[in-house]
């Protein structure tokens, strides 16, 4: 399995618009930061997921010819906007099976209604299948089981999603315990930490490494885990959850 970080930034990305924070003037290229996504690919099928704002550049800068599908953790824009620039692999492949709950689609044909609609279809308008994700149901990619996983987002709940030994989380604020035997023995998690301080919506840095550091979610706790281009031992991140 091949795992591509599309994009790992805030929901303004990074830098931010007319910012004046010195990150924003960073030329350390780890600053700057697209909008959040994935792209997944193992045998012969390549998922994204999500599809921000940034997905046109962010298909072009992977080099992605092929595209078999999206997975949709939530609705916000920052995960959906670029749903408009998937024309060009229904143009070549034809309708692209998207994957989400009802409560994102709705959000989507609320916002893209041209995609959706059945009559007067604007031609070369964008054409999607509608896989819908139920709750605590996994779901089949060929012969591969996608572990769909409930996750708060603020008072949203919201997907993440375990493909094979990947697991893959985004901005969860909190995560049931119930959830954790879907993420057990996975060799790679990848987990959202926004920023130092708390924010309601979202895990922080400290936030992140106690929930991967919880003695009963032990089981989850990676051998090592990679921050950036940093590589925090098990006593360093102990050291870290505690500052
Ligand atoms: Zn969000």
């Amino acid at each position: 399995m091949r795992v591509e970080f599309l994009g790992t930034g805030t929901s303004q990305g990074i830098p931010i618009i007319g910012s004046t924070h010195p990150v924003c003037f960073s030329k350390d290229p780890r600053d700057t930061r697209l909008r959040v996504s994935v792209l997944v690919s193992w045998d012969d099928y390549t998922y994204a997921i999500d599809c921000g704002p940034d997905f046109r550049y962010q298909m072009l800068r992977s080099g992605c010819t092929k595209l078999d599908g999206i997975l949709f953790t939530h609705e916000h824009s920052d995960h959906t906007a670029g749903l408009d620039d998937i024309r060009p692999f229904c143009h070549r492949q034809g309708k692209l099976p998207i994957y989400l709950d009802t409560h994102v689609l709705a959000a989507l044909q609320r916002r893209f209604d041209y995609i959706f609609t059945t009559e007067n279809r604007y031609p070369g308008a964008p054409e999607v299948t509608v896989n819908i994700i139920e709750k605590n149901t996994n779901f089949s990619i060929g012969d591969t089981v996608v572990v769909p996983i409930n996750v708060m987002h603020g008072t949203l709940p919201i997907f993440g999603f375990r493909i094979k030994d990947f697991v893959y989380i985004t901005d969860a604020s909190h995560v049931d315990a119930e959830e954790i035997d879907k993420i057990k023995n996975t060799k790679v998690l990848v987990i959202n930490a926004l920023r130092d301080t708390p924010h309601p919506m979202h895990f922080s840095l400290s936030e992140a490494l106690e929930f991967i550091d919880d003695d009963e979610l032990v089981e989850v706790t990676p051998n090592f885990l990679r921050m950036r281009k940093k590589h925090l031992n098990e006593n360093e991140r102990k050291r870290a959850s505690k500052a």
